[in-house]
């Protein structure tokens, strides 16, 4: 089962993905968490991609499908995956279909969260981030049990430093600009499904397992 989740940054797409990856039981795969982790480590990918994801531009694609075929070969891929972020480009859209033909997989489903560009905006200024687990909260939509600290790990909570207003402004052109298209990519393929990011994060969750029930379901 490979489910890509889209969406505009802040969509929802983190949220949902942890609870996917609980309801499914495949590993959620979040391109801009592996990047925060490489840039916290200090590592060579990190070095080369800290500036692209400081200012909210998107990083090369060569090195985020490098990075992405590193990880969906790792042996806890083998019955399936959530792809988080990826792909944000045409470019990673057409190279994502040369791998998993690689190794004779294909897309389950592909399912858009929509939300509105002023929505988004409130939701990032409010995201806390508990960086080990990679779970999002958010200050009053969606906040922790405990103030502060990850319900799963109880790990202090951060702000992201691209959640500032400005960053995510230009995050969302970013966005409309390279990404958009991605989308038309995937509908002329036939594959996209989309949602309404807008609701409440039950109920998108509910609109989610359904999508996925009937696509495996058909398969
Ligand atoms: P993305 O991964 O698409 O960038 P996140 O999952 O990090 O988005 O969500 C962005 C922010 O919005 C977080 O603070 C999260 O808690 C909050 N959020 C996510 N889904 C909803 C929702 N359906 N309603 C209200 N707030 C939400
Ligand atoms: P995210 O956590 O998905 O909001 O991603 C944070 C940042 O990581 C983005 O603003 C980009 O700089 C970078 N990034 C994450 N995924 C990708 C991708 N698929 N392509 C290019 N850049 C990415």
């Amino acid at each position: 089962m490979i489910i890509v989740l889209m969406g505009p940054p802040g969509a929802g797409k983190g949220t949902q993905a942890h609870k996917l990856s609980e309801e499914l039981g495949i590993p959620a795969l979040s391109t801009g968490d592996m990047f925060r982790s490489a840039i916290k480590g200090k590592t060579p990918v990190g070095q080369k991609v800290e500036q692209y994801v400081a200012q909210g531009d998107l990083v090369p694609d060569e090195l985020v499908t490098a990075v992405v075929e590193e990880r969906i070969t790792q042996s806890d891929c083998a019955d399936g995956f959530i792809l988080d972020g990826f792909p944000r480009t045409v470019g990673q859209a057409e190279t994502l279909d040369k791998m998993l033909k690689k190794y004779n997989l294909s897309l389950s489903s592909v399912i858009s969260l929509n939300v509105d560009d002023e929505t988004i905006v409130k939701r990032q200024g409010g995201r806390l981030l508990a960086p080990q687990s990679g779970r999002v909260y958010h200050k009053a939509f969606n906040p922790p049990k405990v103030e502060g600290k990850c319900d799963e790990t109880g790990e202090d909570l951060i702000q992201r430093t691209d959640d500032q207003e400005e960053v995510v402004r230009h995050r969302l052109k970013v966005y409309h600009e390279q990404t958009a298209p991605v989308l038309h990519y995937y509908e002329e393929q036939g594959a996209l499904v989309e949602v309404n990011g807008e609701q409440p994060v039950n109920e998108v969750f509910k609109s989610l397992v359904d999508i996925v029930r009937r696509s495996t379901a058909a398969a």
